[in-house]
């Protein structure tokens, strides 16, 4: 099976039917982030559904997960949550944007995608607070935890350069 056939078979798997599609374009009118971006709703479940590539699709990453398309489907169609199950088989096969990657090891390294830096530490203490908020970057017991927990679900596997 290609990695385009499986797709279609994850989301039968996960109780996602993307196939009562009627093609009226109410999700991509309805998306914000299409708005702004190229992405097009309808074009990557129409993609999907007649198994041409959508794992390597970029767009795929354009979606802000805001469920109104999926709120505004008249079929009822899962459609956030398919684009979700679509990621998912996307990161498993390696295939993730180059910033997504840098974040997750902000995650693993940090406990944070957005760590503190220096000049915001100098200026909390400027402030007269501690240089680090009481957070997974300020407890080394903490931030293990955190590992502790990527890695049981092997996030930090899923996530690496492959
Ligand atoms: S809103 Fe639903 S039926 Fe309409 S194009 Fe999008 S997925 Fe298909
Ligand atoms: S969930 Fe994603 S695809 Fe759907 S409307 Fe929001 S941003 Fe667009």
């Amino acid at each position: 099976m290609s990695d385009d056939e499986e797709v279609l078979e994850v989301l039968k798997a996960a109780g996602l039917d993307i196939l009562s599609c009627m093609h009226c374009g109410t999700c991509t009118g309805s998306c914000p982030s299409g708005r702004h971006t190229g992405l097009n709703t309808r074009r990557i479940l129409r993609d999907a559904r007649k198994n041409r590539p959508v794992l390597e699709d970029k767009d795929l990453w354009l979606c802000t997960t805001c469920y109104t398309c999926q709120e505004r489907c008249p079929r009822g169609i899962k459609i956030t949550d398919a684009l979700l199950e679509i990621r998912r088989l996307a990161v498993r096969k390696g295939l993730m944007l180059p910033e997504h990657r840098r974040v997750s090891e902000m995650v693993l390294e940090y406990g944070h995608a957005v760590p503190l830096d220096e000049e915001t530490k100098k200026k909390r203490e400027e402030l007269g607070l501690d240089p680090l908020p009481n957070t997974a970057q300020h407890s080394p017991e903490a931030l293990e935890q955190v590992r502790t927990l990527l890695r049981t679900c092997r996030f930090d596997e899923l996530t690496a350069e492959k």
